[in-house]
């Protein structure tokens, strides 16, 4: 509006000079309408072209992938349509050192990641509240700008009543303790139910899952166009946290393996073999992690190894990394396609 009045003004003064009063008052009615509606169209039309371009498939760039110690490499990921350098974030753990090194790989033009998250970060997913899925979104608020931030009504909770409290951290929020900065909108979930992010060409469906009962965490099932993304924030087994949430989640996606749809799944291993399955805090272990692949696996008619499987959130200890990843190898009975993402490392899923 800020605009049209300028223009207005403008062309009034213009008319005005020329000497015309009856010119000057008709152009007044006809500037602004004309105006509203060219700005409309450039909209619309950018925004078909853009998504028309979307091709199936995704990109996906780990801004951090571990799950703990080092704060500079923890779980987030952003995903776009392939043709598109608009992104959304799955986990918010690293944002600025995964950006910084993901330029430095010639991911973005831009060398600077607060640029990048301004202009190319389309919200935030957030599996659930812990901070090595969060820090890097509430250490980098203050150089953002307004999205939305989305969530299960139990995660953003967290949000509201423990993170962006002023006591915590400045509330970036638009909700909870006053004076609300409104930068980030709150957006509930609704589990199973798919909606659509902006002009990503995206759409997300959350399903719930147990990590360590009775909290919630989730999983996003990323759709564009005809293509599927399953990623799970932290999860416990269903036999270890008796739950049916994983069971649930496996019956949504077989059809998608079965008919080629699912490009990839991300999932976390937290532990290797070696640590009590009551000691597990709601993560899995390699044995755990082919329990329940086992399970989509027969759902979908033994098709998963069409599915690359990328295993996240390995929690570092001396030789862990090592250990976990020749435990998986040996459990890996069905010959899947096993990857670990690296930081700031594209991941092309075709
Ligand atoms: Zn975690
Ligand atoms: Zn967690």
């Amino acid at each position: 509006m800020f605009l049209i009045t300028q223009m207005e003004r403008k062309n009034g003064y213009f008319y005005q000079n020329q000497g015309s009063e009856s010119i000057n008052s008709s152009m007044k009615k006809i500037i602004p309408i004309v105006s509203v509606l060219l700005i409309v169209f450039l909209q619309v039309a950018g925004q078909t072209n853009n998504v028309s371009n979307f091709s199936n498939g995704f990109k996906v760039i780990p801004l951090g992938v571990k799950g703990g110690l080092d704060e500079s490499n923890l779980s987030a990921y952003l995903v776009a349509a392939n043709g598109s350098d608009q992104f959304i974030c799955l986990d918010a753990g690293t944002i600025y050192k995964g950006l910084e090194l993901a330029s430095a790989n010639k991911l973005f033009k831009s060398a600077n990641p607060s640029s990048i998250q301004q202009q190319q970060l389309n919200g935030y997913f957030i599996s659930h509240a812990h901070l090595d899925h969060t820090a890097g979104l509430i250490m980098n608020s203050p150089n953002d700008n307004a999205k939305n931030l989305y969530g299960l009504a139990s995660v953003l909770d967290v949000f509201k009543k423990n993170y962006f409290t002023w006591a915590a951290w400045a509330n970036f929020g638009n909700e909870g303790e006053a004076p609300i900065l409104k930068k980030y909108t709150y957006q509930n979930l609704v589990p199973n139910t798919e909606i659509t992010i902006g002009n990503t060409g995206l759409f997300v469906t959350p399903f719930v899952l147990s990590h360590v009962k009775p909290y919630e965490s989730t999983a996003f099932l990323v759709r564009n166009q005809n293509s599927y993304l399953l990623y799970l924030g932290d999860t416990g087994a269903d036999r270890i946290e008796q739950s049916e949430q994983l069971a649930a989640l496996w019956k949504a996606v077989a059809p998608l393996v079965m008919n080629n749809q699912l490009k990839a799944i991300f999932i976390e291993v937290s532990f290797d073999n070696s640590i009590p399955e009551k000691a597990l805090f709601g993560h899995l272990t390699p044995n755990l992690l082919m329990e329940e692949m086992g399970k989509l696996n027969q759902l979908s008619n033994g098709n998963l190894k069409n599915t690359a499987l990328y295993v996240t959130h390995i929690k570092p200890c001396d030789g862990c990394e090592v250990k976990i990843k020749s435990e998986i190898q040996k459990a890996n009975q069905i010959g899947l396609k096993i990857s670990y993402p690296l930081q700031a490392t594209l991941i092309e899923l075709k």
